[in-house]
């Protein structure tokens, strides 16, 4: 295992024009690993801190603290470490010793975590994917199931949608290139479909490159993105998803949806109303990051629907522990930023995956041209992601990183969906 020789980081920007953090590692071997890091905006209370640094300079949104705590606290006590993950992650966790990472902020240490894989792989001369599989120590891989978020409500967007994703599934093919196409053509008839009906206005499109139509009502876009479905000859192939994001519409113990003030068993009620009229096979953060027994009614309620936690978990293994123990939800959505090392992710993927519950890898809101998640999605076997619409440079990176290495693997890394 090779020595960190040198450590930079500086201040990029993300796909909402924020600063954010990247890290840059030589090895003593010359082997190069560069990472980027991203960023929510509907961000759970639990997740581990990302330092802003306040002040007028980028609206308080810069970074440089951060990127100083890489240089000096961090740089000056890794150089001349062996890169090996698990301890050079323990070794971060040490050097920030607050539970949340605020300190040296979560931001500043997983660009460090991140870089480190990358440098490690490029050292052990594999694709970051075949590192990983190596470090997580599955034994198969696979191309995951892309769920793609086309129409973009709630924070994400300029429109009055109180849910905060739209997604489709394709579940019905075997490459990755195919579901990948027809996430396109799907997302380019819905287009054509959106401006027939409400102008040209409505094509605009949200932080994740999903369409942020002027619509106000949950089954009007859920109509819309499932005749675009059918109109482009997929009703048979795809499924729909959603992300509630709940959290962004709870206040004082009600929900607020399409206009009305809702309980969380009014709203499991709609819940049960839009499954039974849409072909859902995946509803996340349905209820508030602190209920989870309202997560566990509806997991009980449909034992075929995907319940999937996030701001309720938060990539966070002690948080999933008591998901898992409340059967409150069935799959984990691991976001690399919400715990802030590596290896804290994938302990997470690893106690999802052993106790039966799903993991689906995700993109933020604000995102880079960095394409971890796809190589990490691939190594996992976990057989999910989310990355958005197949629109904006920060989201097809994730895409055609997957279609390269789909092109690599060939049929050795099918594509899989859950077990
Ligand atoms: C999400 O909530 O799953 C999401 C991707 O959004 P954000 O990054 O804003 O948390
Ligand atoms: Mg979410």
């Amino acid at each position: 295992m090779a020595l960190i020789k040198e450590v930079k980081a500086r201040e990029v920007l993300d796909s909402r024009g924020n600063p954010t953090v990247e890290c840059e590692i030589l090895l003593e071997d010359g082997s190069l690993g560069k990472a980027m890091v991203p960023s929510g905006a509907s961000t759970g209370a639990h997740e581990a801190k990302e330092l802003r640094d306040g002040g007028k300079r980028y609206l308080g949104k810069g970074v440089l603290n951060a990127v100083s705590n890489i240089r000096k606290a961090i740089a000056t006590k890794i150089i001349g470490r062996e890169a090996e993950q698990k301890s050079l992650d323990a070794f971060l966790l040490e050097l920030d010793g607050t539970p949340n990472k605020q300190k040296l902020g979560a931001n500043a240490i997983l660009a460090v975590s991140l870089a480190s894989a990358r440098a490690s792989s490029a050292s052990e001369r594999l694709p970051l994917y075949a590192y990983l599989q190596k470090l997580y120590g599955s034994s198969s891989l696979s191309l995951p199931v892309p769920f793609a978020n086309l129409i973009n409500g709630s924070r994400h967007a300029g429109n009055d949608l109180a849910f905060q994703e739209f997604m489709i599934v394709p579940i019905g093919f075997k490459h990755f290139g195919e579901a990948a196409r027809a996430i396109v053509e799907i997302y380019q008839t819905l287009k054509a479909s959106l401006e027939k009906r409400l102008g040209r206005s409505a094509i605009n499109v949200g932080d994740e490159g999903g369409f942020a139509p002027p619509l106000q009502k949950t089954e009007e876009a859920l109509e819309t993105l499932w005749k675009a479905v059918q109109e482009a000859g997929y009703a048979n192939q795809v499924k729909l998803a959603l992300d509630v994001a709940a959290t962004s519409i709870f206040r004082e113990g009600m929900y607020f949806v399409d206009g009305q003030t809702l309980s969380s068993s009014q709203l499991q009620d709609f819940y049960t109303s839009l499954l039974s009229k849409f072909p859902i096979i995946s509803i996340e953060d349905p209820f508030f990051e602190e209920d989870f027994a309202s997560f566990a009614s509806i997991t009980k309620q449909f034992p075929n629907l995907q319940v999937v936690a996030d701001d309720l978990t938060v990539t966070n293994v002690s948080r999933l522990q008591q998901a898992i123990q409340q059967k409150a939800g069935n799959c984990l959505l691991l976001k690399v930023n919400q715990v802030g090392t590596l290896s804290e992710s994938l302990e997470a993927a690893k106690l999802a995956l052993q106790n039966k519950w799903g993991v689906m890898v995700s993109h933020r809101s604000g995102e880079t041209e960095d394409s971890f998640i796809s190589d990490l999605a691939v190594a996992l076997d976990c057989r999910q992601i989310k990355l958005g619409a197949p629109c904006r440079s920060e989201r097809t990176a994730k895409y055609n990183r997957l279609l390269r290495i789909e092109e690599e693997q060939g049929e050795a890394a099918k594509l899989a969906w859950i077990r």
